[in-house]
């Protein structure tokens, strides 16, 4: 029964103050109703009869769009107000919140703009862009019906070797938090005067943002995926926790549990961290939601079953569960461990309290469904050309000519003859790397964008003639005079969550040979298309006129040729330490023994000043 006495009802009230209405709220609600909040399942479990009769408070997608791979935003729109209406109708009307991983974008959807991945916004060093950023990314999200984005990964990479470098704005703790600023365009810029770690999200054109992994998840020895961070609590604060600070300033509304431990203890079993020093120590009044299947990944003796695991993770301080698909068993196993008393009453009361602020400060009360003239925001020129603008200041220049004085770039656009090779110079699903489209991302044509290749012959004089190999052939390097320079492009194929620890960090598919062979014939640029810093080798630094880590430009390839053929200049910074050999990882900045490659904020200017 649907409750209809709206005039007694607090929390029906949109000018009653938020807490308030999560009192009255949380007062009328049964036990089914408080686990069905603090329950988050997947779409394709989530049928409308689960949604209204568990009183599901919570769903989201995998990152990804199968099954219905080139949906638009309003497919997608359609399909989350559904959902909503399953949870307006259960009996006192409590909408869900659907969240997904738009961490570069909205990047599930087909035609949204896809920006450059986090480790090429670090290199930009420019917070404002990145704002600029989560608000537009905000609105295509919106638009596509979504209330909640699990982005910023506000990780602080320390070892390249971890698979998910590109997830994290860099090294430096202090760059990551400048960073941060994404939360602010997500979310909205909160007044001056707003609480410290009290969520905030302006209005219906914004997001709820979600920090994630907290905390320690690029810090792991040997840089493996979800593996062990081991530091001081000292170390635990001054480097990994430091961004989460800023992120509470501006009032982040979720944060998400890392798959990894701090010296020894899984995070979603530490309540030291998520309660004590999250909670009670830094003032977070928002909810922390655990990350995909993270209770079932906890190890023994918590992980001896199903019903220890929520047991442990919701007392350490876990409010609402990720658990995508056995949803029913939670809610079994969750109700079995109130009443007996082992998960406390307020703890559960806590939980659903969080929530339920959340939910209140989204708008998602008065809006629970998708404004649709948002629509006309998706992929339109203005965020293309922020995006641009994002690849633009993103690039770094590593080498520019093999003699100091005679700089290689940039290019001439008038050149005669040009080779354009690389397995990465006419790569759509390259050029964005993981988490777009899929979880761990495609090659080709996968969605609407420009590829290098294409942004060069649109830059190109009418009479250059442009020849693209991606596998440059014997008789075209046969014959290689006829051209006046070549560009190849190399780097790593998309992944996510790789575990990364055996990784040999060389340029994968033969990317070294490719670009020397190219090299001894023809004068070369090379720009890399990678996540992370990877082995230069000494062929490729000698023999090669320019490079250029272009990191996981997105959907506008011709930021990159705006730079190298000179309407801008190179203006990004390593955000991370390029090591020279991977028995020399980690590096660290601080120590007497540091001796990269090129270290960190390393930046060369392809016009002398
Ligand atoms: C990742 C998170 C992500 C979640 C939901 C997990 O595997 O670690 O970063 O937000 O999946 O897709």
């Amino acid at each position: 029964m649907v409750v209809k006495d709206e005039s007694s009802c607090v929390y029906k009230n949109r000018d009653a103050p938020v807490e308030a209405r999560v009192k009255d709220l949380l007062s009328r609600m049964t036990l089914p109703e408080k686990i069905g909040q603090m329950t988050q399942i997947e779409r394709n479990v989530a049928s409308p009869v689960a949604i209204t009769d568990s009183f599901i408070g919570s769903v989201l997608n995998a990152g990804g769009s199968a099954p219905f791979e080139d949906a638009k935003s309003s497919d997608w729109a359609d399909m989350i107000d559904g959902f909503q209406r399953s949870a307006l109708a259960s009996r006192l009307g409590i909408p869900i919140i659907y969240g997904t991983d738009a961490v570069h974008g909205n990047n599930n959807v087909y035609g949204a703009t896809v920006f450059p991945h986090n480790i090429g916004l670090g290199a930009t060093r420019d917070a404002d862009l990145v704002r600029r950023i989560g608000a537009a990314t905000a609105l295509e999200v919106r638009a596509s019906g979504v209330h909640w984005a699990f982005s910023p990964c506000v990780a602080v990479l320390r070892d390249p070797r971890w698979g998910r470098c590109y997830e994290s704005y860099g090294e430096d703790p202090g760059l990551v938090s400048e960073m941060t600023s994404l939360v602010s365009g997500l979310q909205g810029v909160p007044p001056e005067e707003h609480p410290n770690g009290y969520p905030f999200v302006a209005g219906r054109n914004n997001v709820v943002a979600c920090a994630k992994h907290f905390v320690g998840d690029g810090g792991t020895d040997k840089g493996i995926n979800e593996g062990n961070t081991i530091a001081s609590y000292e170390d635990l604060e001054r480097i990994h926790i430091t961004p989460y600070l800023k992120c509470l300033s501006q009032g982040v509304s979720t944060v998400m549990a890392s798959y990894s431990s701090w010296n020894g203890t899984q995070l979603h079993a530490d309540r030291f961290l998520l309660t004590e020093i999250l909670k009670d120590k830094l003032g977070f009044k928002g909810f922390l939601v655990s990350d995909w299947e993270g209770l079932d990944r906890l190890s023994k003796p918590q992980g001896s079953n199903y019903r220890n695991c929520i047991k442990t993770s919701v007392n350490a301080g876990i409010d609402m569960v990720m658990v995508p698909l056995k949803y029913d068993q939670f809610i079994q196993d969750m109700t079995d461990l109130v009443e007996s008393g082992e998960i406390p009453m307020d703890r559960v009361n806590d939980a659903v309290e969080r929530i339920l602020r959340v939910k209140f400060v989204a708008g998602l009360f008065e809006h629970p469904l998708t404004d649709r003239s948002l629509l006309r925001t998706v992929g339109c020129k203005e965020h293309r050309e922020l995006a641009q603008e994002a690849v633009r200041k993103s690039l770094v220049l590593l080498k520019n000519g093999k003699n100091a004085d005679k700089p290689f770039l940039p290019l001439d656009r008038k050149a005669k003859r040009i080779l354009v090779t690389g397995t990465h110079a006419d790569d759509l699903g390259y050029q964005c790397g993981g988490w777009t489209k899929t979880w761990f991302g495609l090659s080709g044509r996968i969605t609407i964008g420009t590829t290098l290749l294409d942004a060069i012959k649109a830059v190109v004089g009418d009479k250059t003639e442009v020849i693209y190999e991606k596998n440059p052939s014997k008789e075209t390097l046969a014959s290689s005079e006829g051209f006046s320079y070549a560009i190849v492009a190399v780097g790593e194929p998309p992944y996510a969550e790789a575990t990364g620890d055996n990784s040999e960090l060389t340029i994968p598919f033969n990317g070294s040979d490719i670009v020397t062979a190219v090299a001894e014939k023809i004068p070369t640029l090379v720009v890399l298309i990678s996540g992370r810093p990877v082995v230069l080798e000494q062929r490729v630094l000698e023999k090669t006129d320019a490079l250029v880590a272009a990191w996981l430009p997105g959907t506008e390839g011709q930021g990159m040729a705006d730079v190298i053929f000179g309407d801008y200049d190179f203006e990004g910074k390593l955000p991370v330490s390029w090591f020279k050999r991977v028995e020399h990882l980690p590096l660290d900045a601080n120590a007497n023994s540091y001796d990269p490659l090129f270290p960190f904020g390393f930046s060369l200017n392809s016009k002398p000043l």
